[in-house]
């Protein structure tokens, strides 16, 4: 970061939104800001009281895209009800989308040609790179379909030559498709829903969820039945989540140089 500043003069800046008190997004953007400082870009954090109006927000996001010093702009989601997220996404300027949220970076991670990726499924190639795991050719099985996850997530196993599904909640035999997978992700939101004879000897096992149960914070993946039998597995908290804020960095300073 000294360097970027020393020799092109930029800092890059990171931009964070939150409305209202949901007390899990509170902590991940507090994650987000010591991260931020950890490495040496400047973060503005913008905290919206729970009734904040969809225009409030909207003239936000439109002075944050004509400010100079911000680069990435990034509203952490879900917002409270009467928010329009799509609306607020749409706001956001394509160029400063660090969340690789907005409809122009969508597509173009559709075609793969794209800027940035979405911090969390670009978490995941590269845990997957990094412990040299080969995706060409592999099954690949993506447990949710989510817009932010699920999805991209397949996208970006097939860019990388997988043999791809996408399972969700309609999925007829969920165990079946599982049971094939060589790269299993977990994108749910359910307790350890994934259980050890879902997942086939020798699988690399990845879980992406977060759920706060009232004593801990547990994936979608049961940990220990499904250690037994794959050859890799993240564990939860400790996997995903932080490579999700280090793409976000990475993110912003790929933003800080567009
Ligand atoms: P969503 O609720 O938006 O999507 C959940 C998906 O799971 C949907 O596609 C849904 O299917 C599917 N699903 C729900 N129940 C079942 C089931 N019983 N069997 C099969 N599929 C099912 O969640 P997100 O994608 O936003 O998040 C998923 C998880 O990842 C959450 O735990 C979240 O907290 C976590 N997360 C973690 C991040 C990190 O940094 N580690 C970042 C973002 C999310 P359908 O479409 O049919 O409804």
């Amino acid at each position: 970061m000294a360097k970027l500043k020393a020799e092109k003069g930029i800092e890059p800046g990171l931009a964070v939104i939150i409305v209202g008190e949901d007390p899990a997004s509170k902590i991940y953007v507090r994650n987000k800001k010591l991260a931020c400082e950890a490495i040496g870009i400047r973060s503005e954090e913008y905290a919206l009281p729970e009734n904040t109006t969809q225009e409030e927000l909207i003239a936000l996001v439109e002075e944050l895209n004509n400010k100079k010093e911000i680069h990435g702009i990034l509203c952490q989601l879900p917002l409270p009800k009467h928010l329009d997220e799509e609306a607020v996404i749409n706001a956001i300027s394509p160029k400063k989308d660090v969340d690789a949220f907005h409809p122009v970076n969508v597509g173009k991670i559709m075609i793969g040609n794209f800027d940035f990726l979405p911090c969390t499924p670009a978490g995941v190639m590269e845990l997957i790179k990094e412990s040299g795991i080969d995706v060409k050719g592999k099954e690949c099985v993506v447990v949710g379909r989510s817009n932010i996850v699920g999805k991209p997530m397949a996208m970006l196993l097939l860019h990388q030559h997988g043999t791809v599904t996408v399972c969700h909640s309609k999925t007829r035999d969920l165990k079946e498709v599982c049971q094939r997978a060589d790269i299993l992700v977990a994108a749910v939101g359910v307790p350890e829903l994934i259980k050890g004879d879902m997942v086939k000897e020798g699988a690399v096992v990845i879980d992406v969820g977060m759920n706060r149960l009232p004593d801990k914070l547990v994936g979608d993946v049961e940990f220990d039945s499904v250690a037994e039998r794959a050859c890799a597995i993240t564990p939860v908290p400790g996997g995903v989540g932080p490579m999700t804020i280090a793409m976000l960095m990475k993110n912003t300073v790929k933003a800080a140089t567009l």
